[in-house]
């Protein structure tokens, strides 16, 4: 009988306590966090993209008479970011060590990047975190090109003490691959940690041997690693392996020199592959599981 007279009263109560955000108002706060994003180096299209997305979803939206607008607008910001990292579903590496050991295989990972990013020394890192959880390692240099490489890789593993295949400069980047591959089974190795070249005379090139290299050795996963410094760079070097190699996940290095942060989120939204590891220092231990909340945090500290 009443139900008229409630719902006209609760209507009046929601006119006195709520407002409407209008348009001009979200794009004043929404151009306050496209700067801050800008200037924490997440990549411009990755940043045009979202406030575009954020604004058509918000504008209209009704919202408390004394909330902060600006607060209410970071929370859908910082809401879209958590659904863009959780759509790249996390992998527990050593969970799928464990399981290909379990049939008797090595466990094999490809990892891809350019030159100077930090590629060999976070596949040092990598083996030394796999001994250090029990499992046995070998390393792979089928970066058959640049001067160094083999010796750079040989000696991490001297200092990790672990075993490297190689073959002399020129050679078949493949078929490195495939002799440590079979040298992992007839030994039972877990894992075989396999190195690529980060430059070539052109990129096409480059990612034509990647192809090779999977073609033959079928690895079970393929990580990019991207320096976190690189900014903008980092970001169309992670589009073009993804749309050559269709990488799994990406480690990203240097983030202990970077104080802007933007390039994990740009890697993640234009790739859709996850930030498995983070490099942070020069030795061997400085490999941190990449945490999503406190990114985030960071990320608007
Ligand atoms: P690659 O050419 O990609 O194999 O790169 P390297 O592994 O040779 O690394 C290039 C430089 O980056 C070396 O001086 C490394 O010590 C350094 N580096 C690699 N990872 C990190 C990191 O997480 N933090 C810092 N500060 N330096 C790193």
């Amino acid at each position: 009988m009443f139900d008229k007279l409630r719902s006209a009263i609760k209507n009046l109560n929601k006119a006195i306590t709520e407002r409407t955000l209008d348009e001009k108002e979200v794009s004043k706060i929404l151009w306050d966090f496209k700067i801050a994003l800008m200037e924490s180096d997440v990549a411009y299209e990755v940043v045009e993209e979202l406030v575009s997305k954020l604004k058509s979803e918000i504008v209209g939206n009704k919202i408390h008479r004394f909330m902060n607008p600006s607060d209410y607008i970071k929370e859908r910001l910082i809401n879209i970011i958590k659904y863009i990292f959780s759509e790249a579903k996390q992998l527990n590496v050593l969970e799928m060590i464990k399981e290909k050991r379990a049939m008797g295989e090595p466990f094999i990972i490809l990892f891809l990047g350019v030159n100077g990013t930090g590629k060999t020394t976070t596949i040092a890192k990598f083996a030394n975190l796999l001994k250090k959880s029990g499992f046995s390692v070998i390393l792979a240099c089928s970066d058959t090109h640049r001067a160094g490489a083999i010796e750079q890789l040989t000696e991490h593993a001297e200092r990790l003490s672990l075993k490297v295949i190689s073959q002399k400069y020129g050679a078949d980047p493949a078929a490195v691959a495939r002799d440590a591959v079979l040298h992992a089974k007839s030994k039972r190795i877990d894992v075989v940690l396999i190195d690529t070249a980060g430059r070539m005379q052109t990129s096409k090139n480059l990612m034509e041997e990647m192809a090779k290299i999977t073609r033959v050795v079928n690895p079970d996963l393929k990580i990019f690693v991207g320096d976190a410094l690189a900014g903008n760079d980092a970001v169309s070097q992670a589009k073009e392996f993804q749309e050559f190699t269709n990488f799994d996940a990406a480690i990203l290095t240097k983030v202990d020199a970077d104080v802007k942060g933007g390039a994990a989120l740009s890697i993640v939204y234009t790739t859709g592959r996850p930030i498995i590891y983070l490099g942070t220092g020069q030795s061997y231990d400085d490999l941190a599981k990449f945490n999503v909340d406190s990114y985030i945090s960071s990320l608007f500290e």
